[in-house]
């Protein structure tokens, strides 16, 4: 009798302990994808466009090793009873699910499976380590990130590295093709300007290039959007295409070696860590999803006004920097993360629209659209999470963009209509003088927008109503 490995959210074959263990039983494997859009957040439209192509990557690796991937379509519980009727299957392989619809839906499965003589048996294949394995000294879940990050890296070494069997046996057993799931976006690609390769062998490169490049001068560099310095594998963590203890053991050895400053490679680690944080923050409290995790924060008089959030989603605010992350976001479905935190303040300070707004396009367009990493962070730019950014730091987008993109590399990459104007004036055109940009051939109002909002005006109406709110906590 064979048994069922389900992959899930960790579409990759080394570093994988649940597929490891599955070999172990020394029974034939079935590899199988369900399809399930009743159970969680429906995936965005990047989302869609990473999981094809990722799947296709799973299941070709699956073949190099004799093996398939099963796809089939429809409620998780009822896909697998299936399974087993048909197969006979006598166990489930997993790795767990930490977000609270997920968890909520594996411990139903479990649950049903086991009372049907199915032995069920779920690792942690997605996070350093999973919540509940760092609490603080009452037993509590750390709200603030620093000491979560001593706790847990006080706690927890990278384990040895898995690898995976060279070949796995699998009945033969119908599948559905990816094609007909139709997971092609309404667009047609995310790749402007990136060369995305979803999947292992691209989280695998990602990251071995990284660690010969941008890791060696990651903690100034990761905060200059023109560079590409970061490591760009969010997307590829998301899906669990590579494990994030092999990110941190890679880049730990990295500095052991030399070839990197170890300081360096522990800010990349301490990254890391902000995303198991963010996992564990919504494991615990679900309501911040759709809840400010300060209540007092709910009471933010947000103002209604679709024409400013389509200005921001389009990239069409008329500052530089917010426009050129918002057309980044929507060319590559990806977004820098100095610029992300500009964009988000943008949007919940200076427009003073609901941050759940900016969350649901971030759903949408982000390749790396991850429901704890994203509601924490949103909630951290608009104050009301748990460890967030004070309510009276607002972001001045000309001030950052002048800090952070000084020489207009990134606005010039994104922005194409302002790309002549001279460093001095290109975070600011409004403020050039009538000649400079004739002789750059911009005309505010015409080829590029006047600012939609004044920064003074809107940081004082911002202040205003987030002194008020957050008086009330
Ligand atoms: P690197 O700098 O190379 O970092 C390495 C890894 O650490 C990342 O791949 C990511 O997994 C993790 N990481 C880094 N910063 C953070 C952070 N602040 N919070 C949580 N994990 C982090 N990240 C997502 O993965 N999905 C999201 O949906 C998401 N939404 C965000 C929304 C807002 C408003 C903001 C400000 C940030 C958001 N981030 C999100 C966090 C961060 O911007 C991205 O993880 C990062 O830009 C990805 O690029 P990278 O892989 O090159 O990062």
């Amino acid at each position: 009798r064979p048994v069922i490995l389900w992959f899930r959210r960790d579409l990759r074959l080394q570093d994988n302990p649940a597929l490891n263990r599955a070999i172990e039983a020394e029974r034939p494997v079935l590899p199988v994808f369900i399809l399930d859009e009743g159970a969680e957040r429906l995936l965005g439209g990047a989302a869609r466009w990473w999981l094809d192509k990722s799947l296709r990557a799973l299941a070709s690796n699956l073949e190099a090793r004799g093996s398939r991937l099963i796809l089939r379509r429809g409620d998780s519980l009822s896909v697998l009873q299936g399974l087993i009727t048909e197969t006979g299957a006598e166990a489930l392989f997993l790795n767990r699910s930490f977000e609270p619809a997920g968890f909520e839906r594996d411990a139903d499965i479990a649950y049903a499976l086991q009372a049907d003589g199915v032995s069920c048996h779920g690792f942690n294949g997605s996070l350093l380590c999973p919540p509940g394995s760092v609490l603080n000294g009452s037993g509590q879940p750390y709200k603030v990130f620093t000491p979560f990050m001593k706790a847990l890296l006080g706690k927890f070494e990278p384990p040895a590295g898995l690898e995976p069997p060279a070949r796995i046996v699998t009945p033969q057993i119908a599948s559905d093709g990816l094609d007909e799931w139709g997971l092609h976006p309404r667009r047609p690609d995310w790749s402007g300007g990136f060369d995305w390769t979803p999947g292992e062998a691209g989280a695998l490169d990602n990251l071995s290039a990284f660690i010969n490049g941008g890791l060696k001068t990651y903690s100034h560099g990761r905060d200059i959007p023109g560079r590409a310095n970061t490591s760009r594998l969010s997307p590829h963590l998301h899906w669990g295409e590579i494990s994030p203890w092999r990110a941190v053991r890679e880049a730990r050895e990295a500095a052991v070696q030399g070839r990197v400053p170890a300081a360096e490679a522990e800010k990349f680690v301490a990254e890391i860590v902000w995303r198991d944080f963010s996992t564990h923050l919504l494991h615990h409290f679900p309501f911040i999803e759709s809840r400010a995790f300060r209540a007092e924060y709910d009471a933010m008089p947000w103002r209604d006004d679709p024409a400013a959030l389509e200005a921001w989603r389009r990239g069409q605010t008329g500052y530089p920097l917010v426009d050129a992350g918002m057309r980044q976001l929507w060319a590559t479905g990806w977004m820098h993360n100095r610029v992300r935190m500009v964009v988000a303040s943008f949007l919940v300070k200076h427009l003073m629209i609901d941050w759940r707004e900016g969350e649901a396009w971030f759903w949408d367009t982000l390749v790396d659209a991850d429901l704890a990493s994203n509601v924490q962070n949103w909630q951290w730019v608009a104050g009301s999470g748990a460890d967030a950014a004070p309510y009276f730091r607002i972001f001045n987008p000309t001030a950052q963009g002048q800090k952070f993109d000084g020489d207009g590399a990134y606005v010039r990459r994104w922005v194409p209509e302002l790309c002549r104007l001279p460093d001095k004036w290109i975070q600011a055109p409004w403020t050039a003088p009538t000649e400079i940009l004739r002789d750059a051939g911009v005309r505010l109002g015409d080829t590029y927008p006047r600012p939609v909002v004044d920064h003074d005006v809107a940081r004082a109406r911002a202040l205003n109503a987030l002194k008020a709110v957050s008086g009330r906590g």
